[in-house]
């Protein structure tokens, strides 16, 4: 194992894959990226997510961090396949209140460039989602440009172009048990 790095990423979950990827485009160099789980199927948090990508909140930082991240991950692929299927999201309202709240993240989503959302009517929610009983329903907010993001996908997707680039070296099933700090510094990252 490489015992010497400018820089140690501790976990290679979607975060620190992602942290390595752009540091790399940044033109880092001198990564350690390590693991206490298997490559990339860590049983972290990244193993067990679903996916889901929706990309409006009302922070206007977030939403454009989940818009960046779709653009991302819809370029990824691994040997398994894409890391990202644009299916669409859609959020219904059952109350007044809830369709006030989903027609302000229209206007949201129209003055920060999330592209293609529209207000449903229940019908045609519902042809969207066959499944869907419209019993109660007063509309549904749609984001056609939302989807699943394959999380282990994209995070080894992630971390390949850093490999690539000569940028980090991943260790997996490597426990960090300490890290030692002099003088506010770290020094040294101890592993099993
Ligand atoms: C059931 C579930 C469903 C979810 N659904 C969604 C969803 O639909 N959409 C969404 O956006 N988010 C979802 N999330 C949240 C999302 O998965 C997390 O926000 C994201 O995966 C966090 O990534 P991470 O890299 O920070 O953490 P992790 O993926 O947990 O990575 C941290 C890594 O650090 C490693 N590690 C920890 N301690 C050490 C150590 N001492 N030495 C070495 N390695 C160590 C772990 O092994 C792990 O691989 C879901 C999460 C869960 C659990």
């Amino acid at each position: 194992m490489k015992n010497k790095a400018k820089l140690v990423i501790i976990g290679a979950g979607i975060v620190g894959c992602s942290t390595a990827y752009h540091l790399a485009k940044l033109s880092w160099r001198d990564i350690v990226v390590i693991d206490r789980g298997s490559l990339f199927a860590t049983g972290g948090s990244t193993s067990h997510a679903p996916g889901l990508v929706f990309q409006l909140n009302y922070s206007k930082t977030m939403t454009l961090l989940a818009k960046y991240s779709v653009e991302l991950y819809s370029q990824l692929k691994t040997d398994e396949g894409q890391a990202f299927y644009t299916v669409g999201g859609i959020e219904i309202a059952y109350t007044e209140t809830r369709w006030r709240d989903l027609k302000r993240k229209m206007g949201l989503a129209k003055s920060w460039g999330i592209e293609g959302t529209e207000l449903l009517t229940p019908e045609q929610a519902k042809a969207k989602i066959p499944l869907l009983d419209t019993t109660g329903i007063l509309g549904a907010f749609y984001v056609p440009t939302d989807g699943i993001a394959k999380a282990l996908r994209a995070a080894e997707a992630l971390a390949n172009f850093a490999i690539a680039s000569d940028a980090a070296k991943f260790y997996g099933d490597t426990e960090v048990l300490n890290i030692e700090v002099e003088q506010g510094q770290v020094k040294s990252v101890i592993t099993n």
